[in-house]
């Protein structure tokens, strides 16, 4: 398993301080156009809601106490799931394209 995102032009080496998550962002070797499948964060903050659901379940609780729980049990299960995900499944860049362009313009 590859622990170090890469550029997939030009194969250099990127550590994950220097990619721009939001994107997108060039590869500082061969100045290709590179981003992050907004799929990845997604991914990530579902799981971290999911941790805090299942941990204020586990902990007793119940109803609206586990809803308001949950969302605010998300932000450092956020933490967890970030230094975790960062570690062990580094992003898998991509080629930034005009069609992804257009997908982030319609926020
Ligand atoms: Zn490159």
């Amino acid at each position: 398993m590859e622990m170090i995102p890469h550029c997939p032009e030009c194969g250099e080496l990127i550590e994950v301080p220097k990619i721009d998550f939001p994107g997108p962002f060039r590869c500082p070797a061969c100045a290709t156009w590179l981003s992050v499948p907004r799929t990845y964060s997604a991914a990530g903050a579902g799981a971290a809601l999911a941790i805090s659901c299942i941990g204020c379940y586990l902990f007793g609780l119940r109803g609206v106490l586990l809803l308001g729980a949950m969302f605010l049990g998300w932000f450092p299960a956020s933490a967890i799931v970030i230094i975790v995900s960062l570690l062990f499944f580094p992003p898998r860049l991509r080629v930034h394209t005009d069609e992804a362009q257009s997908i982030l313009k319609l926020r």
